[in-house]
């Protein structure tokens, strides 16, 4: 049997062939590992009747591997240089579009509703300078997406699947869990790019939740009392929501709100649950803030 050239080998090809230059800044670091790729590729769960949207697709390694497994593979790359590459690179296969766009302009609702209204499966490398705001985008607008497989730096991925009282666990880990439910599915060393990036990566799946994990009547108070309580680490969750939570309220009125849900107030962010933050919520709501 013949070998199959390596991935990393067959990349450097393409490069070299096409004259391409990596641009840092759109965060250009290509998957060389066939094993992450297959990681990838089995924790996204595609099936025949899936439309995936992938974003960044490079030279589209990853979405080739995609195309093969979804009924349709819409992928958005901003640079334009590549475009005429991925067009030749995937010529094969009848189940692709190759959108020119920035992914944070493009209208993903409409991808969806023009491919039949499934809800999209979302899969990607990401670009780190904007692996949040992609994410958060999706998931603040709560768009028709079922679930967010993505290589990113391994610090925001151990942020967003931290639990209480973990050094990672913040804001990120409870926005990220009020909308999703996370599952770490592998670490991934900077030898598996090219060119390396400066940091280590992980493969996150975010299975998107059919509702958000608890009820509060005003999403947006709960995201303040969560980012107020992270705002000043070492201290207590009461001089956090004093010093930074904008509420005109003497610590004692603060204090009768915190126990109001069943909290101590000497207690520290980091120590409660969503659901703690829920009920906080509650209680704050209709309390002015500055
Ligand atoms: N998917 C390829 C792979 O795995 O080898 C490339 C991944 S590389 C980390 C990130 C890709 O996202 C690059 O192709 C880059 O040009 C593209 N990109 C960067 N910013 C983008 C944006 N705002 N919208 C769409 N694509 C973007």
């Amino acid at each position: 049997m013949t070998q199959q050239p390596s991935l990393a080998y067959k990349t450097k090809q393409i490069i070299k062939n096409y004259d391409f230059a990596f641009k840092k800044n759109f965060g250009q670091n290509f998957l060389v590992d066939e094993r992450v790729l297959e990681k990838i590729i089995s924790v996204s769960e595609i099936s025949p009747e899936d439309v995936v949207l992938e974003i960044g697709p490079g030279i589209g390694t990853l979405t080739q591997a995609l195309a093969k497994k979804a009924k349709k593979v819409v992928t958005v790359e901003i640079d334009k240089t590549l475009i005429p590459i991925l067009h030749e690179l995937l010529a094969d296969f009848d189940n692709i579009e190759i959108i020119n766009d920035d992914i944070l302009k493009v209208d993903i609702a409409e991808i969806s509703a023009q491919n039949g209204g499934r809800p999209l499966k979302v899969v990607a490398n990401l670009p780190y300078y904007i692996t949040t705001p992609i994410i958060m985008n999706i998931l603040e607008k709560q768009l028709p997406v079922e679930s967010i497989t993505v290589m990113i730096q391994k610090e925001v991925a151990y942020r967003m699947q931290a639990q209480p009282e973990s050094k990672d666990y913040g804001a990120l880990s409870l926005v990220t869990q009020y909308y999703c439910e996370p599952y770490l599915a592998a670490n991934v060393p900077q030898n598996c790019f090219m060119p390396r990036p400066n940091v280590d990566s992980a493969v996150i799946r975010l299975k998107v939740l059919e509702r958000p994990a608890v009820e509060v009547k005003d999403r947006e108070l709960l995201f303040h009392i969560i980012k107020t309580a992270f705002a000043q680490r070492r201290k207590t969750l009461l001089n956090c929501l004093y010093n930074c939570g904008g509420w005109d309220m003497s610590k004692e009125e603060l204090t009768g709100l915190i126990n109001k849900a069943g909290i101590d107030e000497k207690v520290r962010g980091e120590m409660l649950t969503l659901e703690d933050y829920a009920g906080l919520a509650k209680v704050f709501d209709g309390e002015k803030r500055s």
